[in-house]
């Protein structure tokens, strides 16, 4: 009674705003407190991040692809989420192939075999390969100089920088090479093209990737080349050149296929036209499980809405849940949502998860405005370790929803790792810890539920 007394008289003096305020902090604070205890006893993520990983590589086009649309919808309906649909997209298809070689020949006979496989989009060579001699190059500068790659296979060695710290950053620059590259090279004469893999560490393993060729060049066939090897091959040309390679590659594109990306959804109270999407890809690269890329992020996004279902909160506007398919190589399932849901309700703003299942760090905001707001709620985010709120892009799959004028969220965890794995043999669970990756679902279940309650 005493205590009351005395808040009373606080209350009194302060004035109303006091009243007002401070239950409507401490609240957001419980719930965001809730959340990270919730998830942090029952660890659920990882347990779906098992599930769908057992399932193996999701290469769009691939029966596994299917098999993972088929469980992400099953799972959806199990955790209690409505209006559980798929959204049709025609994604391409393209095979690996089995066979998958190169070697490095000086011309006095020295031998140097390479570990390589095709990117992703890449044409076959001939069924007896190619053979041509090799020019290094580190910038698509080199490439103008005449004659430079005429006939030639271009290896392309410049490595991701080190010395950024968000390796995200880092590549970003190198990765044209890999994007871009085979095509350059072609403009300039070049029969094929080898690429240093994107990673910044010194690994055996080659990591794989999108290239996109230019339509009005000839496309040549393209693979990436461990960084070991990179650097084998580098010193072997400065060893005695000239030097010969000879690459073979049974590669595949197929035609398209029908398909879908996964929607469910925690249906708002007072607003339900008004959405959250919360989103990753289900698709993966065809090497590894990938559990980081994005595996992580379809469980964070599950798991996200799981733990808002499981504390009974009934979020004003609708936090939904989107899978998206085909990010890797096409976006032909962000296209398709864009083209058809972004017409349907009001998004309000989309939560991306698209860069690993690590240690939360932040989140980032394409909008000024949306970003001013979303940095007030800094020390709710905080709680999961994730209170850097900065200016920024999200993943490749908002890109589309963000150019009609939707604030679109990246979430952001510690980046130093991610790139050892991605894309390669070595994404697989065993690469994840558990309250790592649970940690990303609560920092995403607290933003999409700030975001329901507050609106943007
Ligand atoms: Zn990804």
């Amino acid at each position: 009674m005493k205590q009351l007394l005395i808040y009373a008289l606080v209350a009194f003096l302060v004035g109303f705003p006091f009243f007002e305020c401070f239950p409507q902090t401490r609240s957001s604070k419980d719930t965001a407190s809730a959340m990270l205890k919730e998830g942090m006893i029952k660890l659920q993520a990882y347990e779906m991040l098992s599930e769908l990983t057992a399932i193996g590589s999701r290469l769009s086009g691939s029966e596994n692809y299917e098999k993972a649309v088929k469980w992400a919808k099953a799972k959806m309906i199990s955790l209690g989420f409505e209006n559980v649909r798929l959204n049709p997209a025609q994604i391409p298809h393209w095979v690996r192939g089995k066979t998958e070689f190169a070697e490095a020949a000086s011309r006095s006979g020295k031998k140097l075999p390479l570990t390589i496989c095709a990117l992703g989009g890449s044409i076959p060579t001939a069924a007896n390969g190619i053979t041509a001699d090799v020019v290094e190059i580190h910038s698509f500068d080199e490439l103008k100089k005449p004659g430079i790659a005429k006939g030639k296979i271009v290896f392309f060695n410049r490595p991701m920088d080190p010395a950024r710290l968000n390796t995200f950053d880092a590549y970003g620059d190198a990765s044209e090479q890999r994007t871009k590259g085979p095509s350059q090279a072609a403009a300039a004469g070049a029969v094929a093209a080898i690429v240093r893999s994107m990673t910044l560490t010194h690994d055996d393993v080659p990591h794989t990737g999108s290239l996109m060729y230019d339509e009005k060049l000839p496309k040549i066939p393209a693979a990436a080349v461990s960084t070991n090897d990179a650097d084998a091959l580098s010193a072997f040309l400065k060893d005695g050149p000239p030097v010969r390679i000879t690459l073979k590659l049974d590669c595949q594109q197929l035609p398209d296929v029908a398909s879908a990306s996964v929607i469910g959804e925690i249906r708002g109270s007072q607003f339900p036209d008004e959405i959250i999407l919360v989103g990753g890809h289900l698709d993966s690269w065809d090497l590894g499980t990938g559990a980081h890329d994005d595996g992580a992020g379809c469980a964070h996004t599950l798991e996200a809405l799981s733990i808002i279902k499981r504390l009974g909160l009934q979020p004003k506007r609708t936090i939904r849940a989107v899978l998206f398919a085909n990010e890797e190589n096409g976006l032909k399932g962000a296209r398709a949502y864009t083209d058809s849901e972004a017409k349907i309700g009001k998004h309000i703003a989309c939560i991306e998860t698209d860069a690993g299942g690590f240690t939360p760090r932040g989140f980032t905001v394409t909008d000024p405005v949306a970003l001013a707001k979303i940095q007030k709620w800094s020390a709710l985010f905080a709680l999961a370790g994730a209170g850097e709120v900065t200016s920024g892009n999200p993943g490749a799959d908002l890109l589309y929803l963000a150019k009609l004028g939707i604030p679109a969220i990246g979430f952001r965890p510690d980046s130093q790792r991610y790139f050892d794995y991605h894309h390669s043999t070595h994404d697989t669970l065993d690469k994840v810890h558990p309250r790592e990756l649970e940690l990303g679902a609560v920092a995403i279940a607290i933003m999409a539920y700030q975001l329901s309650e507050n609106g943007l």
